[in-house]
């Protein structure tokens, strides 16, 4: 099995990052592990932590219409340079932790996605450098308010909320290039989303150059790769899970807006 690389925090409050073993319990490193991160001899049981995200980005890059059929089921046709937009860092949420539906939202679509974690501090990159940058590989859900993404010409609002990026369980360091992600709603059998991730318009090592022609990437920030078809909406209640073969599966609930106490 793949090293699955974590982040937890214990019952004492403490985060650190860590490895997770077969037994469930945590292998703990000194600093995260695209920093060097060594193994301590602390170890923490199961039931002595909580799953976070797996990593804290400074930033989030999310791509759009970065699959064929996807970007034809939203009207459109592939762009001819990859269309990027921002997700504010709030918006990561661990696995197994509640999305939240905003009440300025009446369509909440899933969108499962492959994300990228960045390694090292990236500036002006070329493709053929952009593979030794990225770290490791994880899931996530660029959940999106879908009324008012076509209500807005910016996506801040629609993608922005508290809770729309839930990521993780955790990282893992390779995947084949053929592996296979798909997104299930409640105990449906079929998935409602179904690709191989070759199916990419513009593939990883493209996206990390082209992004940092523009901005400075910094160790633990993350890239998500993009949508493929099948997206559709969530209500209160439904349980979402994204798969991809080669990490694992993510899978979070949808739960009444927040309110602030
Ligand atoms: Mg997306």
């Amino acid at each position: 099995m793949a090293q699955r690389f974590v982040r937890v925090r214990t019952i004492q409050k403490q985060t650190y990052y860590g490895l997770l073993q077969l037994d469930r319990s945590v292998q703990v490193l000194d600093a995260p592990p695209w920093l060097e991160g060594q193994p301590t001899d602390l170890n923490l049981e199961p039931d002595s932590y909580q799953l976070l995200a797996p990593c804290a980005p400074t930033k989030i890059l999310a791509v759009g219409r970065n699959y064929p059929h996807h970007a034809s089921e939203m009207g459109t046709s592939v762009p001819e340079e990859p269309l990027f937009f921002l997700k504010p860092p709030t918006t990561v949420t661990a696995d197994s932790h509640p999305i939240y539906y905003p009440k300025q939202s009446q369509q909440l679509d899933y969108e499962g996605e492959l994300a990228l974690v960045v390694g090292t501090r990236t500036s002006h990159c070329m493709p053929e450098q952009a593979h030794s940058r990225i770290w490791g590989y994880t899931i996530t859900n660029d959940v999106t308010a879908r009324d008012l993404q076509r209500k807005d010409s910016q996506w801040a609002r629609s993608k922005g909320f508290d809770s729309f990026c839930p990521l993780g369980p955790w990282i893992v360091r390779n995947l084949s290039a053929g592996a296979n992600l798909q997104t299930f709603l409640n105990d449906a059998p079929e998935p409602l989303q179904s690709t191989s991730i070759d199916q990419m318009v513009f593939s990883a090592e493209f996206l990390v150059s082209y992004i940092s022609q523009v901005m400075t990437l910094l160790p633990g920030d993350l890239i998500l790769t993009g949508t493929p078809a099948g997206v559709g909406a969530m209500q209160i209640g439904d349980r979402v899970r994204v798969q991809i073969e080669g990490i694992g599966s993510l899978e979070n609930t949808v739960a009444a807006p927040k309110v602030e106490g």
